[in-house]
């Protein structure tokens, strides 16, 4: 009698969106429930990750700022291996896979090694955070430009944002929390007001989602004051003024400040 042939395995890169699990595509939903290994980040949402079925293999490899608890070689060696074990393998990341989400080191890793493998797209934070915030990244009055930067410290000097804030933009800055201060004297410096409107979003679309307003030179006192958390999204423009936000700065005269400018056009 012939050997059946081992069953194919299939690597999913797939976007578990910024947290609550109605914003999973179908897609992705599907592909949880017929997997045989779910990997996945400290990034995903217990609701998304409830929708595992137990009899699903889970792995996590939660990573925190400089503290990583699997090293990205390792992870891309994981998922290659179980793949070519012939598993239907799930990598399963917050937001999207391709934006800040070393999607593209896995995908790679994926193709290199000859296995089959296919993206799922998620809704991305920043998308995530303006809806939940009712803050449009774009505006016909106020951005007809966004661009998504990663403010992380260790390679925030070397960054050229320049042109990227002020008149006509939006700025959604990823992974900024911790350099929140530095972030608006860069911006500062390189020539971006003062008085722009910043809003903070924090762990946006979930229940404990918090959203915060202030101006640009206040950004870093704000986070301090407010204790804002991880994760945390910091959008900086014209649009942050619309956004249905608690109005934070401390000095008198920001709740009149941001209305003007939101009044402004
Ligand atoms: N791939 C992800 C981003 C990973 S980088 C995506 O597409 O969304 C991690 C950063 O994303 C966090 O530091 C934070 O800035 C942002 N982030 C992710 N989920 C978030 C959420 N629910 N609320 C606010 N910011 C979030």
């Amino acid at each position: 009698m012939e050997k059946p042939l081992p069953s194919a395995g299939k690597l999913w890169l797939v976007g578990a969106g910024p947290g609550d699990p109605d914003l999973l595509t179908l897609r992705a939903a599907r592909l949880l429930a017929s997997a045989d290994l779910v990997v996945h980040d400290g990034l995903v949402g217990e609701g998304v990750l409830a929708l595992i079925p137990p009899h699903v293999e889970r792995i996590s490899v939660a990573k925190q700022r400089s503290r990583h608890t699997m090293k990205q070689e390792l992870i891309n060696e994981l998922i290659v291996r179980e793949t070519q074990a012939g598993k239907q393998v799930v990598r399963l990341k917050g937001g999207d896979p391709f934006i800040f989400g070393r999607g593209g080191e896995e995908l790679d890793a994926a193709r290199a090694a000859g296995v089959a493998v296919e993206v799922v797209p998620g809704i991305t934070a920043a998308a995530g955070c303006a809806a939940q915030a009712g803050l449009p990244l774009t505006h016909r009055e106020d951005a007809s430009a966004v661009s998504f930067v990663a403010g992380q410290c260790k390679d925030l000097t070397d960054q050229d944002w320049s042109g990227l804030a002020g008149h006509g933009r939006t700025l959604v800055i990823y992974m900024g929390l911790a350099t929140a201060s530095a972030i608006a004297d860069k911006l500062i410096a390189d020539g971006v007001s003062p008085a722009l409107p910043v809003a903070v979003v924090e762990r946006g679309t979930t229940r404990d989602a918090r959203v915060l307003r202030t101006l640009l030179t206040d950004l870093g006192d704000l986070v301090v004051r407010e204790k804002v958390a991880s994760p945390a999204l910091i959008i900086v423009g014209k649009v942050a003024a619309r956004a249905d936000a608690l109005d934070c700065l401390g000095a008198p005269g920001v709740v009149h400040s941001l209305k003007d400018i939101a009044c402004e056009s």
